[in-house]
């Protein structure tokens, strides 16, 4: 079944999981400094310092606001640190540039992310020159989806329109505060179709097939 997108000007996509596929094994490298640094912050045994960090996940989307609401932390260190692991599991996905190329309107990330994390990560992709903006962690105050605040902050820098907006996301929860805000919302990851949410709209466990399956705005 392909999408009806007809209505749709704005492309906002996650990155991490959702522009490139979680078999890449590259979030667990992330994942893994974001280990490291937090047993050295807590001095807690890895397993601990782990559940940690899971609790701020949940609490707050990402790590970074429970940083700065429990820890004498430095959340640009932090951030800093954690992204600073090797690109080389990351491959160009000219499929996706293509379906990514042709879609009409603009087109945005929005990540929890920071600046130079995305830039260095959709450079490897070979992404980087499709997207008009990148909304990244620095840009939202360090608040991260699914906060509303976060979202409320994109749309107003760069004046988005939720209705005429498709959000993509490997992370259900972070598609919830969209579809409130009447965007699109679409899961995006081999998770997907199990997922029964109802502010996911649709699902897809390939990015690149579904937009390249979904009928668009006719470009006048
Ligand atoms: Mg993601």
């Amino acid at each position: 079944m392909s999408a009806d997108l007809t209505h749709i000007d704005t492309w906002l996509f996650d990155l991490d999981n959702t522009l490139y596929p979680p078999s890449s094994g590259y979030i667990e490298l992330i994942e893994e400094r974001i280990r490291q640094y937090f047993m050295r912050l807590t001095g807690l045994p890895s397993d601990e310092a782990w559940a940690v960090q899971k609790r701020y996940l949940d609490e707050h989307g990402s790590a970074v606001p429970g940083l700065i609401a429990h820890h004498d932390a430095d959340p640009h260190d932090f951030l800093r640190d954690v992204h600073d692991v090797p690109l080389d599991s990351l491959e160009p996905d000219d499929g996706l540039r293509q379906a990514i190329r042709r879609l009409p309107g603009r087109s945005l990330v929005f990540t929890n992310g920071s600046r130079w994390h995305a830039e260095r990560v959709l450079g490897r992709l070979g992404l980087a020159d499709l997207f008009q903006e990148v909304f990244h962690t620095e840009a939202a105050g360090l608040i991260s989806k699914p906060d509303p605040r976060a979202f409320d902050a994109l749309i107003r820098a760069h004046d988005v329109t939720p209705a005429t907006t498709a959000f993509f996301e490997d992370r259900a929860v972070n598609l919830a505060p969209a579809a409130i805000l009447g965007m699109t919302t679409v899961l995006v990851g081999d998770h997907a179709k199990a997922s029964t949410e109802a502010y996911v709209q649709h699902r897809t466990a390939s990015l690149t097939a579904f937009l390249n399956a979904a009928s668009l705005k006719t470009v006048p």
